[in-house]
């Protein structure tokens, strides 16, 4: 089977699409993708860096997700909340 590669929105790596998560956003919020509208990807090793919060390195990339997200989502709402959540119920 042909392994399907998209891009991150964070690293802007080209990755195999089942190391990434697929979200869009729908009335402002943060949702795993439902097979209609716009979405972006984002890769597991850029989430599982924001998931440690300890770290300098960490913290500037968290601010760089939540920047991007609120670009895709084009207003200025913090979503790291709404990814972090996301990520636990995927697993
Ligand atoms: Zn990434």
């Amino acid at each position: 089977m042909k392994s399907i590669i998209r891009m991150c929105i964070c690293c802007r790596k080209k990755i195999v699409r089942l190391e990434l998560l697929r979200l869009q956003f729908k009335d402002n919020d943060l949702i795993i993708f439902k097979n209609s509208g716009r979405s972006f990807y984002i890769c597991f090793n850029c989430i599982k860096g924001i998931s440690a919060i300890n770290e300098i390195q960490q913290k500037s990339l968290e601010i760089k997700i939540k920047n991007l997200l609120s670009k895709e989502a084009k207003n200025k709402k913090n979503y790291i909340f709404q990814l972090k959540e996301i990520v636990e119920h995927v697993g």
